[in-house]
């Protein structure tokens, strides 16, 4: 019997990766998604495939039956771009808190180990840098960001209750800025922005200076890292970033190059509380994972690019 696995985002960014990796090492996975940030295509492929199943599903409802036999579950669940998440905060904190409370009773249940993809946000606007997993953090418990970071802190927090009390078996990865195709073209991520303006031959909209900076994982990569914490006899927590830091004016300036495109820079204002630096401590993951980040930002940009292009041809060829 193929090890059943739950990947809760299943059709998002991360989620659907993660699902295309679990399924061609021979799991069965089984996709739960709301697709309020996710989407059917992203899964497409799997589709018909014997061992796939994507159920429409949001995780701060009754956990859907039928899953007792599951030995795995990725909790990826959760609206992870500033500008959406900012418009629905309550739902955000909900899917994050509610939805981890969910997952980890379901697994009592079945006895699944649990791995939370939690974040850099959990450091908030950091003073310590590199962060490493013993940095607690500066987080704005009120701010326009802590429906996510503070969302998120929650979920770590019941994950180690569950452990601690209930001997849960829990992994935690935090995720530094992950990347490439299938970001969506409107998410609001600095990458898929800069992308598709540069693409569109619009000015290319910088927050603040630029020089607030920000350390790209390539999403294979991060996948990579996901799978190894899961199987890892470690409960973590533990960054999945690629420690190699750049501005978000460098970043502007890779695009265009990449890209070959004309666009100029046009300055916007700084979001509230949007942190000035970010870059992983990766120690742990290369001492308990034996992993580290080998895809380089110019050759992840490239397949990105790549995949926007073909995006906004089949946009125009459906206008
Ligand atoms: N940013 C930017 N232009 C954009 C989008 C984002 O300059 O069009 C900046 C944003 O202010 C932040 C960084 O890029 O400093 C990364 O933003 P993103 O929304 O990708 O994620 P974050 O790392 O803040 O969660």
């Amino acid at each position: 019997m193929p090890q059943l696995s739950v990947v809760t985002g299943g059709a998002g960014f991360l989620g659907s990766h993660l699902c295309d990796r679990l399924v061609a090492m021979g799991h069965h996975v089984v996709a739960l998604d709301d697709l309020s940030s996710g989407h059917m295509s992203h899964v497409q492929q799997l589709a018909s495939h014997p061992r796939f199943e994507l159920r429409g599903h949001d995780v701060v409802q009754s956990w859907p039956l039928g899953l007792d036999g599951a030995t795995r579950v990725f909790n990826l669940a959760c609206l992870a771009s500033p500008a959406s998440y900012q418009r629905q905060p309550v739902q955000t904190t909900l899917t994050s808190a509610v939805g981890m409370w969910r997952v980890l009773e379901a697994a009592q249940h079945s006895g699944a180990r649990v791995l939370q993809a939690s974040t850099s946000e959990v450091y908030g606007d950091p003073e310590v840098h590199p962060q490493a997993e013993t940095y607690h953090g500066l987080v704005n418990p009120i701010g326009p960001r802590s429906c996510y970071d503070e969302g998120k802190r929650v979920a770590e927090a019941m994950c180690f209750a569950y452990h601690r009390e209930r001997k849960a078996p829990v992994r935690l990865v935090r995720i530094f800025n992950s990347y490439g195709p299938r970001l969506r073209p409107g998410d609001g991520r600095v990458v898929s922005n800069f992308i598709v303006q540069a693409l569109r031959g619009q000015p290319l909209t910088i927050y603040g200076d630029g020089q607030q900076t920000r350390s790209f994982c390539y999403v294979d990569d991060t996948v990579e890292g996901i799978l190894r914490m899961m199987e890892a006899d470690i409960e973590g927590p533990i960054n999945i970033g690629n420690p190699v830091e750049h501005t978000v004016l460098k970043l502007a300036e890779y695009v265009l190059r990449l890209t070959g495109s004309r666009s100029r820079l046009e300055r916007r204002p700084l979001p509230p509380d949007d942190p000035k630096k970010r870059c992983p401590d990766i120690s742990r993951a290369k001492h308990h994972l034996q992993w580290e980040p080998r895809v380089s930002l110019e050759d992840g940009l490239r397949e990105t690019i790549a995949y926007f292009r073909s995006e906004l041809a089949n946009e125009r060829l459906a206008a």
